[in-house]
């Protein structure tokens, strides 16, 4: 990195509502202490302690009041930034207060009335969406509501590993370093990182979720009044447009955030105009956002699915079980080999049913792939039995 240097500590006075946006080093960790009071994302920091940010990390100290920061470490960047777009996104998050008050002043009988905000937070890659759904909980959390989190990036979700939609209650601020807890999440394996590979599947494993979740609601006054905030994909053109449009149908969100973006804000309101009770929002993007190319993301994936088994700061070992081949069943969903013509009612096309499962031979192809372990019963439960990853 360019300002990287051996251990000296660097200081940096904040004014009032403006942020230090940071790229730690690629090898080695920053520590960073804080005097005053800021946030990361919606989390408050500990005053007067060293906090250590591992490599890679890129965030944004910010701070309502002013705040002095202390760095000690190298990064690749760091600077201080006066204009963000925070007071717009923390007047969404006081509207959305409003209405979770409002949920929860109702009778819980009313599954209607008694329903907080369900925010679905949308935008192109790189346009802060994670983030700015972090946020929205962690400050959500701060005032004691317990409001679900959704996230259906399976490219870089930040719930579980790569490949998986899932979703998580949030009950205190999200850590910073640490991200989402992992104690109860609902999680769907998809097993690609793009819905490319199968639009049926990921719509139906969506659905899945969202019924799980409305079971859920349905006998929790509390966490159906704080609602939830949905991530999504950056994928928003033509097919991914449509995922969006499902995923806003299938969770019933009333609020749908739109992320610097004009041309998808316009055609997501002219489509709320049938439905009075969605509101559509546009937010400015962050000017710290930070763009990470194909392949950076596919670097990241490959970290994500590395911390998934070995931790953080590799602090976990996993353990590995031995089994017999014969005791373990594989199964692939959709992309199977297609009936032949001849065993098919006459007319009919041999179109491969995306939703299929099919057996997998144990051979040397399944080396270096991510499995799930599913609780179905029979193969064809799978579809609808959700994984534990945790
Ligand atoms: P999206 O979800 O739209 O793809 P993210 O919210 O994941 O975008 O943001 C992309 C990257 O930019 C993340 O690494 C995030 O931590 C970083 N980032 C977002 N906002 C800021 C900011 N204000 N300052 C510094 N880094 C930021």
């Amino acid at each position: 990195g360019g300002s990287a240097s051996a251990s000296t500590i660097k200081q940096v006075k904040l004014e009032r509502e403006s942020e230090l946006r940071i790229e730690v080093c690629n090898e080695t960790p920053l520590k960073l202490r804080l005097n005053g009071s800021a946030e990361i994302f919606g989390s408050e920091l500990a005053p007067e302690m060293w906090l250590t940010f591992p490599p890679r990390l890129k965030f944004a100290v910010f701070t309502w009041y002013g705040a002095t920061i202390e760095m000690d470490g190298a990064t690749e960047t760091d600077y201080t930034a006066d204009e963000t777009p925070m007071v717009s996104y923390v007047n969404v998050h006081a509207v959305l207060e409003g209405r979770r008050n409002r949920a929860k002043a109702l009778s819980p009988n009313d599954s209607e009335a008694s329903q907080g905000p369900r925010v679905i937070v949308v935008g192109p890659t790189d346009s802060g969406k994670s983030t700015l759904s972090r946020m929205l909980l962690s400050w959500a959390a701060k005032q004691g509501w317990k409001p679900t989190f959704v996230d259906l990036d399976i490219g870089q979700g930040s719930i579980t590993v790569p490949g998986c939609i899932a979703a998580t209650p949030i009950e205190l601020p999200i850590d910073p370093v640490e991200g989402i807890p992992l104690e109860m999440p609902l999680v769907y394996f998809y097993g690609h990182t793009t819905p490319s590979n199968n639009v049926d599947l990921y719509k139906t494993l969506v659905n899945e979720l969202a019924q799980m979740l409305e079971t859920q609601f349905a006998r929790n006054a509390e966490s159906r009044a704080a609602g939830m905030v949905i991530n999504t994909m950056g994928w928003i053109e033509g097919t991914g447009y449509e995922l969006l449009l499902h995923a806003i149908d299938t969770f019933k969100a009333n609020v749908v955030l739109v992320l610097g973006q004009e041309k998808l804000f316009s055609m997501l309101k002219a489509v709320a105009k049938s439905k009075p009770n969605v509101d559509v929002v546009k937010l400015q993007k962050s000017g710290g956002v930070v763009s990470r190319n194909a392949k950076y993301r596919q670097k990241s994936r490959g970290y994500r699915i590395r911390e998934y088994f070995y931790g953080l700061a590799n602090d976990l070992s996993p353990h590995s079980n031995i089994a017999n081949f014969s005791d373990l069943l594989v199964y692939r969903i959709g992309g199977g080999p297609q009936a032949p013509r001849s065993a098919l009612p006459i007319g009919a096309d041999p179109i491969a049913n995306p939703l299929r499962v099919t057996p997998v031979n144990i051979d040397r192809d399944l080396l270096h792939m991510v499995l799930a372990v599913s609780y179905a019963k029979e193969p064809d439960q799978i579809l609808s039995r959700f994984v534990v990853l945790s």
